[in-house]
Protein backbone atom coordinates (compact mmCIF):
# COMPACT_ATOMS: atom_id res chain seq x y z
CA UNK A 1 0.00 0.00 0.00
CA UNK A 2 2.28 3.07 -1.12
CA UNK A 3 -0.82 5.27 -0.60
CA UNK A 4 1.33 6.43 2.68
CA UNK A 5 3.70 7.42 0.42
CA UNK A 6 4.96 10.98 -0.27
CA UNK A 7 7.27 12.01 -3.03
CA UNK A 8 10.33 14.03 -1.73
CA UNK A 9 12.22 14.34 -4.98
CA UNK A 10 12.19 12.45 -8.46
CA UNK A 11 11.92 8.82 -8.01
CA UNK A 12 12.15 9.28 -4.11
CA UNK A 13 9.45 9.01 -1.68
CA UNK A 14 9.22 8.87 2.04
CA UNK A 15 7.09 7.97 4.87
CA UNK A 16 5.47 10.27 7.59
CA UNK A 17 6.86 10.52 10.48
CA UNK A 18 5.56 8.96 13.71
CA UNK A 19 8.54 11.26 15.29
CA UNK A 20 9.69 8.42 16.79
CA UNK A 21 12.55 7.70 13.68
CA UNK A 22 15.03 9.08 11.46
CA UNK A 23 14.06 9.99 7.86
CA UNK A 24 12.94 6.72 5.46
CA UNK A 25 13.87 7.45 1.88
CA UNK A 26 12.68 4.69 -0.91
CA UNK A 27 14.02 5.28 -4.23
CA UNK A 28 12.15 3.88 -6.73
CA UNK A 29 9.32 4.77 -9.35
CA UNK A 30 5.53 5.07 -8.64
CA UNK A 31 5.14 1.53 -10.46
CA UNK A 32 8.62 -0.15 -8.86
CA UNK A 33 6.90 0.62 -5.51
CA UNK A 34 3.57 -0.44 -5.91
CA UNK A 35 4.96 -4.21 -6.73
CA UNK A 36 7.11 -3.71 -3.78
CA UNK A 37 6.08 -5.61 -0.69
CA UNK A 38 4.56 -3.69 2.65
CA UNK A 39 6.90 -5.54 4.62
CA UNK A 40 10.12 -3.77 3.33
CA UNK A 41 8.01 -0.37 4.20
CA UNK A 42 8.01 -1.56 8.19
CA UNK A 43 11.20 -2.95 7.93
CA UNK A 44 13.53 0.57 7.16
CA UNK A 45 11.14 2.32 8.94
CA UNK A 46 12.56 -0.25 11.93
CA UNK A 47 15.78 0.55 10.48
CA UNK A 48 15.49 4.40 11.07
CA UNK A 49 14.95 3.52 15.08
CA UNK A 50 18.31 2.59 15.49
CA UNK A 51 20.33 4.48 17.51
CA UNK A 52 23.63 6.60 15.66
CA UNK A 53 21.59 6.68 12.26
CA UNK A 54 22.90 9.29 9.85
CA UNK A 55 20.88 10.67 7.39
CA UNK A 56 18.13 8.58 6.05
CA UNK A 57 17.52 4.37 6.20
CA UNK A 58 17.22 4.14 2.03
CA UNK A 59 15.88 1.68 -0.13
CA UNK A 60 17.22 1.45 -2.99
CA UNK A 61 14.82 0.65 -6.43
CA UNK A 62 15.28 -3.32 -5.96
CA UNK A 63 14.22 -3.68 -2.75
CA UNK A 64 12.15 -6.65 -1.33
CA UNK A 65 11.49 -8.06 2.20
CA UNK A 66 14.77 -9.79 4.15
CA UNK A 67 15.48 -10.74 7.64
CA UNK A 68 15.22 -7.52 9.77
CA UNK A 69 17.08 -4.93 7.26
CA UNK A 70 15.23 -5.50 4.03
CA UNK A 71 17.27 -6.57 0.69
CA UNK A 72 18.02 -3.42 -0.71
CA UNK A 73 18.84 -1.67 2.26
CA UNK A 74 21.21 1.50 2.98
CA UNK A 75 21.97 2.90 6.37
CA UNK A 76 24.75 4.42 8.18
CA UNK A 77 25.87 4.52 11.07
CA UNK A 78 28.35 6.87 13.44
CA UNK A 79 30.30 4.92 15.98
CA UNK A 80 30.86 8.38 17.68
CA UNK A 81 26.85 9.11 18.43
CA UNK A 82 26.83 5.37 19.55
CA UNK A 83 25.89 3.84 16.16
CA UNK A 84 25.51 0.18 15.28
CA UNK A 85 26.42 -2.82 13.52
CA UNK A 86 23.48 -5.40 12.61
CA UNK A 87 24.15 -8.55 11.44
CA UNK A 88 20.61 -8.39 9.62
CA UNK A 89 21.85 -5.48 8.08
CA UNK A 90 24.92 -7.20 6.53
CA UNK A 91 22.95 -10.38 5.51
CA UNK A 92 24.06 -13.68 6.35
CA UNK A 93 25.46 -14.39 2.87
CA UNK A 94 28.14 -11.60 4.24
CA UNK A 95 30.38 -10.29 1.32
CA UNK A 96 27.84 -11.72 -1.76
CA UNK A 97 28.26 -10.54 -4.82
CA UNK A 98 29.25 -10.26 -8.44
CA UNK A 99 32.74 -11.22 -9.83
CA UNK A 100 32.54 -9.36 -13.86
CA UNK A 101 35.27 -10.92 -16.32
CA UNK A 102 35.73 -9.72 -19.56
CA UNK A 103 36.55 -11.32 -22.74
CA UNK A 104 38.66 -11.31 -25.86
CA UNK A 105 35.26 -13.15 -27.77
CA UNK A 106 32.09 -11.98 -29.15
CA UNK A 107 29.29 -13.78 -29.75
CA UNK A 108 29.92 -15.77 -33.20
CA UNK A 109 33.14 -17.05 -31.27
CA UNK A 110 30.87 -18.60 -28.73
CA UNK A 111 27.74 -19.52 -30.54
CA UNK A 112 29.06 -22.72 -31.91
CA UNK A 113 30.49 -24.24 -29.48
CA UNK A 114 27.59 -23.31 -26.77
CA UNK A 115 26.39 -26.29 -25.22
CA UNK A 116 29.49 -27.57 -24.39
CA UNK A 117 30.73 -24.78 -22.98
CA UNK A 118 27.63 -24.57 -20.48
CA UNK A 119 28.62 -29.04 -19.77
CA UNK A 120 32.20 -28.11 -19.48
CA UNK A 121 31.53 -25.11 -16.96
CA UNK A 122 28.82 -27.30 -15.41
CA UNK A 123 30.67 -30.15 -14.84
CA UNK A 124 33.85 -28.07 -13.64
CA UNK A 125 32.29 -25.21 -11.36
CA UNK A 126 30.73 -27.03 -7.90
CA UNK A 127 27.40 -25.79 -8.05
CA UNK A 128 24.26 -26.83 -5.60
CA UNK A 129 23.66 -27.57 -2.27
CA UNK A 130 25.92 -30.33 -0.56
CA UNK A 131 28.01 -30.34 -3.58
CA UNK A 132 32.36 -29.53 -2.20
CA UNK A 133 35.25 -28.42 -4.06
CA UNK A 134 37.99 -30.13 -5.04
CA UNK A 135 39.65 -27.77 -2.41
CA UNK A 136 39.77 -28.92 1.05
CA UNK A 137 41.29 -26.65 3.37
CA UNK A 138 42.53 -27.21 7.12
CA UNK A 139 42.40 -24.78 10.01
CA UNK A 140 45.34 -22.82 9.57
CA UNK A 141 45.01 -22.43 6.07
CA UNK A 142 41.57 -21.29 6.59
CA UNK A 143 43.23 -18.53 8.78
CA UNK A 144 45.44 -17.40 6.01
CA UNK A 145 42.00 -17.50 3.68
CA UNK A 146 40.60 -14.80 6.34
CA UNK A 147 43.25 -12.57 6.26
CA UNK A 148 44.50 -12.41 2.49
CA UNK A 149 41.20 -12.59 0.37
CA UNK A 150 41.96 -13.22 -3.41
CA UNK A 151 45.53 -12.58 -2.50
CA UNK A 152 45.58 -15.70 -0.79
CA UNK A 153 44.03 -17.19 -4.15
CA UNK A 154 46.41 -15.64 -6.06
CA UNK A 155 49.21 -17.13 -4.60
CA UNK A 156 48.57 -20.46 -4.30
CA UNK A 157 47.74 -20.05 -7.93
CA UNK A 158 44.49 -19.49 -8.33
CA UNK A 159 43.98 -16.75 -11.04
CA UNK A 160 45.99 -13.40 -11.99
CA UNK A 161 48.18 -10.67 -9.81
CA UNK A 162 46.54 -8.63 -12.48
CA UNK A 163 42.73 -9.50 -11.17
CA UNK A 164 43.72 -7.81 -7.84
CA UNK A 165 43.09 -3.60 -9.09
CA UNK A 166 40.38 -4.22 -9.93
CA UNK A 167 38.45 -6.23 -6.53
CA UNK A 168 37.12 -4.16 -4.29
CA UNK A 169 39.60 -3.62 -1.51
CA UNK A 170 42.14 -4.53 -3.86
CA UNK A 171 41.31 -7.90 -2.46
CA UNK A 172 41.89 -7.93 0.87
CA UNK A 173 39.71 -6.51 3.28
CA UNK A 174 41.83 -4.93 6.35
CA UNK A 175 40.52 -5.73 9.71
CA UNK A 176 39.65 -9.62 9.78
CA UNK A 177 40.03 -11.35 12.83
CA UNK A 178 39.80 -15.19 12.38
CA UNK A 179 40.01 -16.03 15.91
CA UNK A 180 36.56 -14.24 16.17
CA UNK A 181 34.94 -17.08 13.75
CA UNK A 182 33.97 -20.34 15.68
CA UNK A 183 35.07 -23.61 14.83
CA UNK A 184 31.73 -24.63 13.63
CA UNK A 185 32.30 -21.61 10.69
CA UNK A 186 35.58 -22.93 10.20
CA UNK A 187 34.19 -26.36 10.09
CA UNK A 188 31.48 -25.64 7.47
CA UNK A 189 33.39 -24.11 5.58
CA UNK A 190 36.32 -26.80 4.96
CA UNK A 191 34.47 -28.48 1.43
CA UNK A 192 33.11 -25.44 0.63
CA UNK A 193 36.14 -22.76 -0.83
CA UNK A 194 35.60 -22.42 -4.76
CA UNK A 195 32.32 -23.66 -4.95
CA UNK A 196 29.38 -21.61 -6.18
CA UNK A 197 26.47 -22.48 -3.49
CA UNK A 198 22.70 -23.18 -4.45
CA UNK A 199 20.24 -21.09 -5.09
CA UNK A 200 20.32 -17.65 -6.16
CA UNK A 201 23.45 -18.29 -7.01
CA UNK A 202 25.16 -18.34 -10.83
CA UNK A 203 27.81 -18.43 -13.16
CA UNK A 204 26.54 -16.77 -16.50
CA UNK A 205 28.01 -16.23 -19.73
CA UNK A 206 26.33 -13.17 -21.39
CA UNK A 207 26.69 -11.37 -24.44
CA UNK A 208 27.30 -7.34 -24.42
CA UNK A 209 23.94 -6.31 -26.18
CA UNK A 210 23.84 -2.69 -25.53
CA UNK A 211 25.85 0.21 -24.70
CA UNK A 212 24.31 3.23 -23.11
CA UNK A 213 27.78 5.65 -22.43
CA UNK A 214 30.13 4.98 -24.50
CA UNK A 215 32.91 6.62 -22.51
CA UNK A 216 32.61 4.64 -19.57
CA UNK A 217 32.44 1.10 -21.82
CA UNK A 218 35.51 2.33 -23.44
CA UNK A 219 37.11 2.58 -19.87
CA UNK A 220 35.81 -0.10 -18.62
CA UNK A 221 37.30 -2.30 -21.62
CA UNK A 222 33.47 -3.33 -23.35
CA UNK A 223 32.17 -3.72 -26.94
CA UNK A 224 28.78 -4.66 -28.38
CA UNK A 225 28.38 -7.97 -28.94
CA UNK A 226 31.30 -8.80 -26.82
CA UNK A 227 31.07 -12.03 -24.05
CA UNK A 228 31.27 -11.86 -20.14
CA UNK A 229 30.84 -13.86 -17.64
CA UNK A 230 29.95 -12.68 -14.06
CA UNK A 231 30.00 -14.81 -10.83
CA UNK A 232 27.68 -14.22 -8.17
CA UNK A 233 28.58 -16.39 -4.86
CA UNK A 234 29.49 -15.43 -1.30
CA UNK A 235 31.22 -16.55 1.83
CA UNK A 236 29.31 -20.02 1.68
CA UNK A 237 29.06 -22.00 4.85
CA UNK A 238 31.50 -19.90 6.87
CA UNK A 239 29.58 -16.42 6.39
CA UNK A 240 26.16 -17.89 7.39
CA UNK A 241 27.43 -19.56 10.14
CA UNK A 242 28.97 -16.39 11.52
CA UNK A 243 26.20 -14.36 10.83
CA UNK A 244 24.05 -17.29 12.88
CA UNK A 245 25.98 -17.02 15.94
CA UNK A 246 26.21 -13.00 15.95
CA UNK A 247 22.86 -12.68 16.17
CA UNK A 248 22.71 -14.58 19.00
CA UNK A 249 26.02 -12.26 20.70
CA UNK A 250 24.51 -9.10 18.92
CA UNK A 251 21.08 -9.80 20.56
CA UNK A 252 22.72 -9.85 24.11
CA UNK A 253 24.64 -6.76 23.49
CA UNK A 254 21.79 -5.01 23.04
CA UNK A 255 19.90 -6.63 25.96
CA UNK A 256 22.90 -5.48 28.25
CA UNK A 257 23.13 -2.09 26.78
CA UNK A 258 19.11 -0.69 26.65
CA UNK A 259 19.32 -1.00 23.31
CA UNK A 260 15.39 -1.29 22.50
CA UNK A 261 15.21 -2.92 19.12
CA UNK A 262 11.62 -2.74 17.37
CA UNK A 263 12.24 -5.77 15.64
CA UNK A 264 14.30 -8.93 17.27
CA UNK A 265 15.56 -9.75 13.63
CA UNK A 266 17.65 -6.01 14.25
CA UNK A 267 19.93 -7.28 16.68
CA UNK A 268 22.92 -5.00 16.84
CA UNK A 269 25.39 -3.73 19.02
CA UNK A 270 27.25 -0.65 19.02
CA UNK A 271 30.23 -0.14 16.60
CA UNK A 272 32.32 0.30 19.70
CA UNK A 273 31.27 -2.19 22.21
CA UNK A 274 33.27 -5.74 22.80
CA UNK A 275 30.42 -7.39 20.96
CA UNK A 276 29.81 -5.16 17.93
CA UNK A 277 33.61 -4.87 17.36
CA UNK A 278 34.01 -8.65 17.59
CA UNK A 279 31.45 -9.48 14.66
CA UNK A 280 33.56 -6.84 12.71
CA UNK A 281 36.28 -8.79 12.77
CA UNK A 282 34.56 -11.75 11.67
CA UNK A 283 32.82 -10.16 9.04
CA UNK A 284 35.68 -8.82 7.71
CA UNK A 285 37.17 -12.58 7.74
CA UNK A 286 33.75 -13.44 5.65
CA UNK A 287 34.57 -10.71 3.39
CA UNK A 288 38.03 -12.46 2.48
CA UNK A 289 36.62 -15.59 2.22
CA UNK A 290 34.32 -14.54 -0.28
CA UNK A 291 37.03 -12.45 -2.11
CA UNK A 292 38.88 -15.71 -2.16
CA UNK A 293 36.20 -17.57 -3.48
CA UNK A 294 35.63 -15.66 -6.24
CA UNK A 295 38.82 -15.85 -7.32
CA UNK A 296 39.24 -19.06 -6.75
CA UNK A 297 36.47 -19.69 -9.63
CA UNK A 298 37.49 -16.88 -12.21
CA UNK A 299 40.65 -19.30 -12.28
CA UNK A 300 38.03 -22.46 -12.78
CA UNK A 301 36.03 -20.37 -15.67
CA UNK A 302 39.70 -19.55 -17.26
CA UNK A 303 40.81 -22.84 -17.51
CA UNK A 304 37.01 -24.26 -18.70
CA UNK A 305 37.20 -21.49 -21.24
CA UNK A 306 40.55 -22.44 -21.98
CA UNK A 307 39.53 -26.04 -22.82
CA UNK A 308 36.99 -25.01 -25.29
CA UNK A 309 38.24 -21.73 -27.00
CA UNK A 310 41.84 -22.14 -26.93
CA UNK A 311 42.45 -18.54 -28.01
CA UNK A 312 40.22 -16.89 -25.19
CA UNK A 313 41.63 -14.81 -22.37
CA UNK A 314 39.57 -13.37 -19.60
CA UNK A 315 39.97 -10.43 -17.65
CA UNK A 316 38.33 -8.71 -14.43
CA UNK A 317 36.05 -5.87 -15.10
CA UNK A 318 35.70 -5.82 -11.39
CA UNK A 319 34.36 -7.73 -8.48
CA UNK A 320 32.22 -6.11 -6.37
CA UNK A 321 30.15 -7.20 -3.06
CA UNK A 322 26.82 -6.43 -2.25
CA UNK A 323 26.50 -7.48 1.22
CA UNK A 324 28.70 -5.89 3.99
CA UNK A 325 29.20 -3.15 6.56
CA UNK A 326 31.96 -0.73 5.37
CA UNK A 327 33.84 2.14 7.16
CA UNK A 328 34.41 4.94 5.05
CA UNK A 329 34.70 8.47 4.92
CA UNK A 330 31.72 10.89 3.80
CA UNK A 331 30.83 13.80 3.70
CA UNK A 332 28.00 15.33 6.15
CA UNK A 333 27.01 18.77 6.35
CA UNK A 334 30.32 19.85 5.05
CA UNK A 335 31.90 17.57 7.78
CA UNK A 336 33.85 14.92 6.92
CA UNK A 337 33.12 11.46 9.12
CA UNK A 338 33.66 7.90 9.36
CA UNK A 339 30.21 6.21 8.92
CA UNK A 340 29.73 2.57 8.77
CA UNK A 341 27.70 1.89 5.60
CA UNK A 342 25.44 -0.86 5.61
CA UNK A 343 24.88 -2.23 2.00
CA UNK A 344 21.99 -5.41 2.09
CA UNK A 345 21.80 -6.45 -1.60
CA UNK A 346 22.76 -2.71 -2.32
CA UNK A 347 25.89 -2.32 -4.67
CA UNK A 348 28.64 0.44 -3.81
CA UNK A 349 29.02 2.56 -6.39
CA UNK A 350 31.72 5.47 -5.66
CA UNK A 351 31.27 8.10 -8.39
CA UNK A 352 34.25 9.57 -10.61
CA UNK A 353 37.31 10.36 -9.06
CA UNK A 354 37.27 8.45 -5.74
CA UNK A 355 40.86 7.04 -4.91
CA UNK A 356 39.35 3.79 -3.98
CA UNK A 357 38.59 3.16 -7.78
CA UNK A 358 41.04 1.31 -10.39
CA UNK A 359 42.99 4.02 -11.70
CA UNK A 360 41.80 2.60 -15.74
CA UNK A 361 37.70 3.59 -14.22
CA UNK A 362 38.81 6.16 -11.81
CA UNK A 363 37.36 9.04 -14.61
CA UNK A 364 34.52 7.59 -15.28
CA UNK A 365 33.32 5.96 -11.63
CA UNK A 366 33.10 2.66 -9.63
CA UNK A 367 31.51 -0.31 -12.29
CA UNK A 368 28.41 -1.59 -10.29
CA UNK A 369 27.11 -4.81 -11.37
CA UNK A 370 23.29 -5.72 -11.25
CA UNK A 371 22.21 -9.26 -12.03
CA UNK A 372 18.62 -9.57 -13.33
CA UNK A 373 17.32 -13.00 -14.22
CA UNK A 374 18.34 -15.97 -16.18
CA UNK A 375 15.98 -14.70 -18.85
CA UNK A 376 15.96 -11.71 -19.20
CA UNK A 377 19.32 -9.72 -18.53
CA UNK A 378 21.82 -7.54 -16.31
CA UNK A 379 23.83 -4.13 -16.47
CA UNK A 380 27.06 -2.89 -16.10
CA UNK A 381 26.83 0.61 -14.48
CA UNK A 382 28.73 3.35 -13.07
CA UNK A 383 29.13 5.21 -10.24
CA UNK A 384 27.94 8.94 -10.69
CA UNK A 385 28.68 11.70 -8.07
CA UNK A 386 25.37 12.40 -7.09
CA UNK A 387 25.00 9.67 -5.13
CA UNK A 388 27.18 10.46 -2.70
CA UNK A 389 25.07 13.00 -1.25
CA UNK A 390 21.66 10.50 -2.58
CA UNK A 391 22.63 7.17 -1.02
CA UNK A 392 26.57 7.50 0.70
CA UNK A 393 27.53 6.24 -3.06
CA UNK A 394 25.24 3.01 -3.31
CA UNK A 395 23.10 2.09 -6.09
CA UNK A 396 20.82 -1.67 -6.86
CA UNK A 397 22.18 -4.82 -6.70
CA UNK A 398 20.02 -6.75 -8.77
CA UNK A 399 16.08 -6.83 -10.32
CA UNK A 400 15.15 -7.95 -6.86
CA UNK A 401 12.57 -10.76 -6.08
CA UNK A 402 9.03 -9.86 -6.92
CA UNK A 403 7.76 -12.98 -5.20
CA UNK A 404 8.98 -15.74 -2.68
CA UNK A 405 10.39 -18.85 -3.43
CA UNK A 406 7.21 -21.17 -2.68
CA UNK A 407 5.32 -18.76 -4.98
CA UNK A 408 7.40 -19.15 -7.73
CA UNK A 409 7.62 -22.84 -7.48
CA UNK A 410 3.66 -23.30 -7.19
CA UNK A 411 4.04 -20.90 -10.52
CA UNK A 412 6.49 -22.76 -12.40
CA UNK A 413 7.59 -25.75 -13.01
CA UNK A 414 11.90 -26.47 -13.31
CA UNK A 415 12.04 -28.20 -16.51
CA UNK A 416 9.27 -26.61 -18.52
CA UNK A 417 11.35 -23.31 -18.38
CA UNK A 418 14.53 -24.72 -18.77
CA UNK A 419 13.27 -25.72 -22.06
CA UNK A 420 11.84 -22.72 -22.80
CA UNK A 421 15.29 -20.85 -22.04
CA UNK A 422 17.02 -23.32 -24.66
CA UNK A 423 14.44 -22.40 -27.04
CA UNK A 424 15.21 -18.58 -26.70
CA UNK A 425 18.96 -19.61 -26.88
CA UNK A 426 19.69 -19.64 -23.31
CA UNK A 427 21.02 -23.00 -21.61
CA UNK A 428 20.71 -23.34 -18.55
CA UNK A 429 22.40 -26.19 -16.23
CA UNK A 430 21.35 -27.12 -13.08
CA UNK A 431 21.09 -30.13 -10.35
CA UNK A 432 18.11 -28.59 -9.23
CA UNK A 433 14.79 -28.20 -11.17
CA UNK A 434 12.94 -27.29 -8.06
CA UNK A 435 15.76 -24.17 -7.88
CA UNK A 436 15.30 -23.18 -11.41
CA UNK A 437 11.46 -22.82 -10.63
CA UNK A 438 12.38 -20.31 -7.59
CA UNK A 439 14.60 -18.40 -9.74
CA UNK A 440 12.22 -18.24 -12.43
CA UNK A 441 12.95 -15.08 -14.45
CA UNK A 442 8.93 -13.85 -13.66
CA UNK A 443 10.06 -14.39 -10.35
CA UNK A 444 12.08 -11.26 -10.23
CA UNK A 445 11.21 -7.75 -10.99
CA UNK A 446 12.21 -6.03 -14.25
CA UNK A 447 15.57 -5.72 -14.01
CA UNK A 448 15.44 -2.79 -17.07
CA UNK A 449 12.82 -0.51 -15.03
CA UNK A 450 15.30 -1.05 -11.85
CA UNK A 451 18.39 -0.46 -13.84
CA UNK A 452 16.27 2.93 -15.26
CA UNK A 453 15.10 4.21 -11.95
CA UNK A 454 18.68 3.47 -10.29
CA UNK A 455 19.33 5.90 -13.34
CA UNK A 456 16.94 8.16 -12.92
CA UNK A 457 17.27 8.07 -9.52
CA UNK A 458 20.67 9.61 -9.55
CA UNK A 459 22.49 6.23 -8.37
CA UNK A 460 24.14 5.20 -10.54
CA UNK A 461 24.31 5.52 -14.68
CA UNK A 462 23.66 2.87 -16.95
CA UNK A 463 26.78 1.44 -19.17
CA UNK A 464 25.75 -1.56 -20.85
CA UNK A 465 22.83 -4.39 -21.07
CA UNK A 466 24.01 -8.46 -21.18
CA UNK A 467 22.08 -11.01 -22.37
CA UNK A 468 22.52 -14.53 -20.80
CA UNK A 469 23.79 -17.23 -23.08
CA UNK A 470 24.43 -20.00 -20.58
CA UNK A 471 23.82 -20.04 -17.26
CA UNK A 472 25.07 -22.77 -14.17
CA UNK A 473 22.41 -22.26 -11.60
CA UNK A 474 23.35 -23.30 -7.86
P1 LIG B 1 20.72 -11.72 -4.25
O1 LIG B 1 22.11 -11.35 -3.98
O2 LIG B 1 19.76 -10.73 -3.66
O3 LIG B 1 20.38 -13.10 -3.90
O4 LIG B 1 20.56 -11.68 -5.82
C1 LIG B 1 20.97 -10.59 -6.58
C2 LIG B 1 20.20 -10.48 -7.85
O5 LIG B 1 20.66 -11.43 -8.80
C3 LIG B 1 18.72 -10.78 -7.76
O6 LIG B 1 18.01 -9.66 -7.28
C4 LIG B 1 18.36 -11.13 -9.19
O7 LIG B 1 17.87 -10.00 -9.88
C5 LIG B 1 19.67 -11.57 -9.81
N1 LIG B 1 19.68 -12.97 -10.29
C6 LIG B 1 19.23 -14.07 -9.65
N2 LIG B 1 19.45 -15.17 -10.40
C7 LIG B 1 20.06 -14.76 -11.54
C8 LIG B 1 20.58 -15.42 -12.71
O8 LIG B 1 20.53 -16.63 -12.86
N3 LIG B 1 21.17 -14.65 -13.65
C9 LIG B 1 21.28 -13.29 -13.52
N4 LIG B 1 21.89 -12.61 -14.49
N5 LIG B 1 20.81 -12.64 -12.45
C10 LIG B 1 20.20 -13.36 -11.47
MN1 LIG C 1 24.40 -14.78 -1.74
MN1 LIG D 1 23.98 -11.85 -3.75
Amino acid sequence: DISRLKQIEDYCYTLPSDGKRALVKLYGSQVLLETMDDKVLEQISNVARLPGLVGAAMTMPDAHWGYGFPIGGVAAFDPELGGIISAGGVGFDISCGIRCLRSNLDLADIVPVLPRLADELFRHIPAGVGEEGSLKLAPRELDEVMLGGAHWAVEQGYGEADDLPCIEEHGTMAGAVPGNVSQLAKQRQRGEMGTLGSGNHYLEVQVVEKIYDAEAARAFGLHQGQVLVSIHCGSRGLGHQIGTDYLVSLAKAAQRLGIALPDRELACAPINSPEGREYIGAMNAAVNVALANRQILAHLTRQVFAHVLPASRLDTLYDVSHNTCKAEKHQVEGRERLLYVHRKGATRAFGPGHPAIPEAYRAVGQPVIIGGSMGTGSYVLAGIKESETKAWSSASHGAGRAMSRNAALKKWHGRELIDELAGRGILIRTRSMRGAAEEAPGAYKDVDSVAEVTEKAGLARRVAFLRPKACVKG
